[in-house]
């Protein structure tokens, strides 16, 4: 989640827009992110669970630890009563930049993430989430020392965000001669041209300026399927995904653990590509100012900081598509992360 309440400058005198939620809400929404530890916790092996009961407290379970890489976000260098998050959180010098742990932005032309040079930096969702793994398996890395405990937070957390198919896809926005905009998908041309990124849809407004595509598909996708589903929390949406979506074979990871992330970001770009931004389109750029969570703009040098917004349109089906879509996510999120904890901690 990397969007700020904003407020539009053609609109400055009458109205306030709000671009999503505010920078302090969750990626994948608390909701999503439950869903898939719930689901994850109904398919784990008896092994598994042990060793996970070992490393988190008493009370706390693969759903509700779900979001917690999301609460320290905007914390670096506080104090927290729990040990382990006030470690995280005094290590200001390797988790800085723990906001970029979550994501990618990867050309929607990149056929896979192996081959998506230049836009897959080391502190990206596939670089954290191994370095969170093999801290697991006991091979702790200098550069990210993370408590047992922590990792297995991060880990829960981004394999919630790397089926958020907008973590890992990228719009691009180029003009062409008659000033029309459109969404460039070649990574050559990207870097090429430097065009600029939508960051994952946060830059993209719908619905009449009301949100980003990004926290639709955090937050909106998630609660009409809550709805359509009359599920009301996540741990009766996980329990229901656990019994009604069937695995597909294509979900099972292949070849060595260490490769499974990028494996699961090149599936999550597929799902960008052919669904996300399938019927998006461009229709005007806007400049506007950021503003913080109480409506105040926010100053550099004692100027407002403005920000370049995309309004788009999308097919009138989107929302009835993309739920589906969202479903399956979710339940293949919480079926990998079952194979993931099994093959770090249940390996006969
Ligand atoms: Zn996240």
């Amino acid at each position: 989640m990397r969007t700020q309440t904003m407020r539009s400058v053609s609109i400055l005198l009458s109205a306030i827009i709000f671009l999503g939620p505010a920078a302090t809400t969750f990626a994948w929404g608390d909701d999503g992110h439950q869903t898939v530890g719930k689901i994850a916790s109904l398919r784990i092996k008896p092994r598994t669970a042990q060793r996970i009961a070992q490393i988190l407290k008493p009370g706390e379970t693969l759903a509700n630890v779900a979001s917690w890489a999301d609460t320290v976000k905007d914390r670096m260098g506080k104090t927290d009563p729990d040990a382990d998050t006030n470690a995280f959180l005094q290590d200001v010098p390797h988790n800085e930049k723990n906001r970029e742990w979550h994501y990618d932005d990867l050309p929607l032309g990149c056929k896979n993430y192996q081959t998506c040079t230049g836009f897959t930096p080391d502190n990206d969702i596939v670089h954290m989430l191994n370095v969170a793994i093999r801290t697991l398996q006991g091979q702790p890395d200098p550069n990210h020392p993370l408590s047992q405990r922590n990792a297995l937070k991060l880990v829960v957390h981004f394999l919630g965000d790397i089926h958020q198919p907008l973590h890992v896809g990228c719009g691009f926005i180029d003009r062409d001669a008659n000033g029309n905009f459109f969404i460039v998908t070649d990574p050559v041309a990207i870097k090429q041209k430097t065009l600029p990124s939508d960051r994952g849809g946060n830059q993209l407004i719908i619905d009449n300026e009301r949100r980003n595509l990004h926290s639709f598909w955090d937050f909106d996708l998630v609660t009409s399927l809550m709805l359509t589903t009359d599920k009301q929390t996540s741990d009766t949406l996980g329990t229901f995904l656990r019994e009604t979506v069937r695995p597909d074979s294509s979900w099972n990871p292949r070849g060595p653990v260490d490769t499974w992330a990028a494996q699961w970001a090149t599936d999550s770009l597929g799902q960008s590509r052919e669904q996300s931004y399938s019927s998006v389109k461009v229709t005007g750029q806007r400049t506007i100012i950021v503003q913080t969570r109480d409506g105040k703009p926010v100053l550099r040098d004692g100027k407002p900081v403005t920000d370049v917004v995309y309004d788009i349109t999308r097919a009138a089906n989107y929302e009835t598509l993309n739920r589906e879509v969202v479903r399956r996510q979710l339940a293949k999120g919480g079926y990998r992360l079952a194979r993931l904890l099994d093959a770090i901690f249940a390996r006969s």
